[in-house]
């Protein structure tokens, strides 16, 4: 029986501390710490490693959010649908730009149910945010062809999936814009905050570029109004470092889901897999019935759990306003939901610990 830490961050920086070491030391000498190469080098990279045209790095995954809905001109008056079972980031960025989130339920997988969508677009609807929750791509055919048919723009938020497939093409590479966090919690983190906006459009990707810096065209010339929302080159390095380990990251990170999924089904609600699709586990998570209980038992023998999350969006205080509709399935889910460890520094006999207090909790009953 061993104690499992929900993160343990500076593992990863153990592993990759000269390195990081070297750069910082570089950047620090040159005093180049804003726009530089390693910015350019990150954001070519990370397009490469989506299959897009473009990646812009931005302050956070929130800004993400905004900044692309405030590029495809979404603002007071107009409607957003996503799901309301996200991090409250995705909700609260709609709602920065003037404009009000619309939820849709979502299905068995914790992602936008697209058989819903419809029922919910009025004439003020702009765009779709379908959320990738804990790693897996939401079911994007039947949302690109909603969204084609109603001329609605759609933005991603991949905070939480980056590298994850669906029918072989990577999370960012679905929508009109891609929006990633490089939050310490995601799959691929700097030391602090920053964010990544895919695009296939150098209309968007000019504008965006713009947006992030103040609005400025030259270093003299503002042509819009804009914002302070970069990625420091520092920040930008580190990503730099890490994306060319994120590969093997995430396949540590699947093969933690296949021992969890293996070892808990009998007695949890374990998530499913399709042929088509390669989710990246940014979070693993059960449901069970006496979830109070189950983590009592796990934090005794020093396992620690986290709940994604235990209050839905539309149940915030913050979303008093907002219309009430009835969320049966999110709503059932934020009960029963709980994420157990997973990152690609836990050990196999540390991933059997967890295992065997999940299963020791259920013997005992
Ligand atoms: C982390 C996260 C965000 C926000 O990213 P920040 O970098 O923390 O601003 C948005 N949406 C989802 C689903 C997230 O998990």
């Amino acid at each position: 029986m061993e104690e499992v830490k929900y993160v343990d961050l500076g593992l990863q920086y153990a592993s990759l501390r000269e390195q990081i070491l070297s750069k910082f030391d570089e950047i620090s000498k040159r005093g180049h710490y804003i726009g530089g190469e390693e910015l350019i080098s990150f954001e070519k990279n990370f397009a490469d490693y989506c299959g897009t045209n473009y990646a812009i790095g931005v302050a956070n995954g929130t800004d993400a959010l905004f900044l692309s809905l405030y590029a495809l001109g979404v603002g007071e008056g107009d409607e957003v649908i996503t799901a309301p079972n996200s991090f409250v980031a995705t909700a609260g960025a709609i709602a920065a730009t003037g404009a009000k989130p619309v939820f849709v339920d979502v299905r068995d997988d914790y992602n936008i149910n697209p058989d819903l969508i419809e029922s919910r677009i009025t004439r003020k609807t702009k765009a779709i945010i379908p959320v990738h929750l804990t790693g897996r791509v939401a079911d994007m055919d039947p949302i690109i062809e909603i969204a084609d048919s109603n001329k609605l723009y759609i933005i991603e938020d991949a905070a939480q999936a980056v590298g994850a497939t669906y029918k072989d093409l990577k999370a960012g590479l679905f929508g009109d814009t891609g929006c990633f966090s490089l939050h310490p919690l995601k799959n691929l983190h700097v030391h602090g905050d920053g964010g990544v906006i895919t695009t296939n459009s150098k209309y968007f990707y000019d504008k965006l570029t713009s947006l992030r810096n103040h609005g400025l065209r030259d270093r003299d010339t503002c042509s819009r109004w804009g914002f302070n929302s970069r990625l420091d080159n520092i920040q930008a390095a580190i990503a730099d470092i890490k994306l060319q380990h994120l590969d093997v990251w995430n396949a540590r990170h699947r093969e933690i889901a296949d021992m969890y999924r293996e070892g808990l089904k009998e007695f949890v609600k374990v998530p499913t897999e399709e042929e088509h699709e390669k989710p990246v586990y940014h979070i693993f998570v059960i449901e069970t019935d006496e979830r109070k209980d189950l983590v009592d038992h796990l934090s005794s023998r020093g396992i620690e759990t986290k709940i994604h999350y235990p209050t839905p969006i539309h149940m915030q205080p913050a979303a008093a306003s907002l219309t009430k509709w009835n969320f049966p399935i999110t709503e059932g889910q934020s009960e029963k939901i709980l994420t157990l460890p997973i990152y690609p520094e836990l050990t196999d006999s540390k991933v059997e610990s967890v295992i065997e207090g999940v299963r020791s909790f259920y013997e005992l009953r």
